[in-house]
C-alpha cells in the first residue's frame, strides 16, 4: 500500500497527487529524487547523471559545486572531497566557496548575485550545506533558467530542502521568494548527525509545528479566508502527523534513527508546502509568535534567534489553545462579535508603535489588518455558521493537533528549548507575553487567536494559562 508519509517515494506521491488533484490546482512535484540513508552521500554521481539526462544533456558536463566556508566533515573526511571524487572522472567540476564575510553565510542580494555569477556557463549545480546554502543554490538555479541542482543536505535544520521557494534576506528582513525545486536531494544521516547540535534540535522545533499549524490553515479555509487550501495537501499533512513524534531522543546526539525520522518529517513538510504553493499549511499561531520575536529583535538591532527553536516553544502555546478550543465549550456562537476597525487600529498602534520612530512597522501591520478585516466582513455568514457547528469541525481539528502533553516531552527529549527563557537570545516573560498577545495583529493571515479575540476570549487569563509551562 502507498505510504503517503514517505517523502522518498516521489512516484507514489505523484500518483497520489494525480488522483486527488484532478483539476491540477497544486504545483507539480518536480523533485526527481530524494534519498535519506546512511549512504546517500555516495549517490552524487548517480544523481548528477539522472539530472543531466532529464535536462537532455549527455556527455561530459560542466559542474559547479557551491559551498560556504564551513568545512563539513563526515567521519573525519571532508564531505566536499568525497563528493568531488565521485564526479571528477566523468565531468569537469569547479568548486566555489561563497564567503560574504559573516561567520555564517547570509542569503542576501550580494550572496545571491555571487552564486548566480559563479554558475554562469555550468550545466549543473551541486550544493553542499544546510538550509541557507541550499536556498542560495535554488535561487542560482532559478536565475540561470532552471539549471538542475543536486543538493547534498548536511543538517536537518529546516524544511526548505525539498521545496521550490527560498528564504532570503531583503534589507535585513527574512522573506520567502519563489525559486526552484532541486533536482535531487541527498540526505546522508551520518553527515547530518554530525552537524552542529542546535541546527538539528531547532529542526525538531520547526518539525513539531506540523502538529498545530494545519488546524489554523483548515480554520482559515472553513471561514472562507484562504483559498490555497487543498484536501490532498491536508491528507499528506494528516498522514505525517498521525504518529506523535515520540522518537526525538537522539536528535541532539545525532543518533541515526532519530535523525532519519526528523529528516523525513522535514522533507515531507517541504514537499507539501511546495506543491501547495503556500507556507500557510505549516505556519499558524506558532509561526506568527516566532515572527513577532524576529520583528522585535530586528527593530532593536539584536541578533535573530533560531527560527525552529522559537517555533518549537510557540507550538506548545498553540497546542494548548487549540486543544482547549477542541476539548471544551470555549467557542460559543453567541460570543461572536464583528471586530471594530477603530479599536483594532488603536491596538495595533499600541502593540507596534514603540518599535520604530517613524511608526512604519505599525502602519504596515495595520495595512495587513485592514485586509483581514475586509475578508472577515465579506465572509461573515461563514463565521456565524462555523461557530454554530463548531463541535462537528472539532473532529477534524482533533486529528491535526497533538496535545502539549505529548509535544513537550518530545521537544525536551530532542534537546531543543522548551521555554522562552531557554531560547538564545533568552526571551523575557514580558517580551514573550507581548509576542503571544499581539501575534494575530501582525499579519493578514487568520488563525485561532483571531477567532478567540473576536469572541472576547483573548484575555490575559487565557494567555497566561496557555503560556504557564513555557515561561522561564
Ligand atoms: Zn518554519
Amino acid at each position: 500500500m502507498l505510504d503517503i508519509s514517505d517523502p522518498t517515494d516521489l512516484d507514489g506521491l505523484r500518483q497520489f497527487l494525480r488522483q486527488e488533484d484532478p483539476g491540477k490546482r497544486l504545483a507539480s512535484l518536480d523533485l526527481l529524487g530524494m534519498e535519506i540513508s546512511d549512504t546517500a552521500h555516495l549517490r552524487v554521481l548517480e544523481a548528477v547523471q539522472a539530472s543531466l539526462a532529464r535536462a537532455g544533456k549527455s556527455g561530459r558536463a560542466s559542474i559547479v559545486m557551491l559551498t560556504d566556508k564551513t568545512t563539513i566533515q563526515r567521519q573525519g573526511q571532508r564531505l566536499s572531497h568525497l563528493v568531488e571524487g565521485q564526479i571528477k572522472g566523468s565531468h569537469d567540476i569547479r568548486t566555489v566557496a561563497l564567503d560574504d564575510g559573516h561567520a555564517t553565510l547570509h542569503a542576501d542580494e550580494k550572496t545571491l548575485d555571487a552564486a548566480a555569477a559563479a554558475v554562469v556557463g555550468a550545466d549543473l549545480i551541486v550544493t553542499i550545506g544546510s538550509g541557507t546554502m541550499t536556498d542560495v543554490g535554488k535561487v542560482a538555479t532559478s536565475r540561470s533558467g532552471g539549471l538542475p541542482q543536486v543538493a547534498v543536505q548536511t543538517a536537518a535544520s529546516v524544511d526548505g530542502f525539498t521545496d521550490n521557494v527560498s528564504v532570503v534576506l531583503r534589507n535585513g528582513v527574512k522573506r520567502t521568494i519563489p525559486s526552484s525545486w532541486p533536482a535531487v536531494v541527498l540526505a546522508d544521516v551520518v553527515t547530518i548527525g554530525e552537524a552542529p547540535r542546535e541546527l538539528n534540535t531547532s529542526g525538531f522545533g520547526e518539525a513539531i509545528s506540523l502538529f498545530t499549524a494545519p488546524a489554523d490553515w483548515y480554520l482559515s479555509n472553513l471561514l472562507g479566508l484562504d483559498n490555497t487550501f487543498h484536501p490532498a495537501s491536508m491528507a499528506l499533512l494528516k498522514a505525517a502527523a498521525a504518529e506523535p513524534p515520540t522518537w526525538s531522543g537522539g536528535v541532539a546526539s545525532g543518533e541515526a534513527e532519530a535523525i532519519r525520522k526528523l529528516t523525513r518529517l522535514l522533507a515531507l513538510r517541504g514537499i507539501v508546502s511546495g506543491v501547495s504553493n503556500t507556507t500557510a499549511c505549516l505556519s499558524g499561531v506558532e509561526h506568527v509568535i516566532s515572527h513577532m520575536l524576529d520583528l522585535h529583535h530586528a527593530a532593536h538591532h539584536q541578533a535573530i534567534g533560531l527560527h525552529g527553536a522559537q517555533v518549537g516553544v510557540a507550538s506548545l502555546v498553540a497546542s494548548k489553545l487549540w486543544r482547549r478550543a477542541i476539548e471544551t465549550d470555549l467557542i460559543k456562537p453567541e460570543k461572536l462579535k464583528k471586530p471594530d476597525p477603530d479599536a483594532m487600529q488603536r491596538r495595533i498602534t499600541q502593540a507596534f508603535g514603540h518599535l520604530d520612530k517613524t511608526g512604519s512597522i505599525a502602519a504596515e501591520c495595520w495595512s495587513d489588518g485592514q485586509k483581514k478585516l475586509t475578508l472577515v466582513e465579506k465572509n461573515w455568514s461563514r463565521f456565524v455558521e462555523v461557530t454554530k457547528t463548531w463541535a462537528t469541525h472539532c473532529v477534524e481539528f482533533g486529528k491535526m493537533v497533538q496535545p502539549a502533553e505529548t509535544l513537550r516531552p518530545a521537544l525536551v527529549a530532542s534537546g531543543s528549548p522548551a521555554t522562552f527563557g531557554a531560547l538564545k537570545p533568552s526571551i523575557s516573560p514580558e517580551l514573550a507575553r507581548w509576542a503571544v498577545k499581539n501575534c494575530h495583529l501582525m499579519r493578514n493571515r487568520f488563525n485561532l487567536a483571531d477567532l478567540l479575540d473576536m469572541m472576547g476570549l483573548w484575555t490575559d487569563e487565557l494567555i497566561d494559562w496557555a503560556m504557564k509551562d513555557v515561561m522561564p
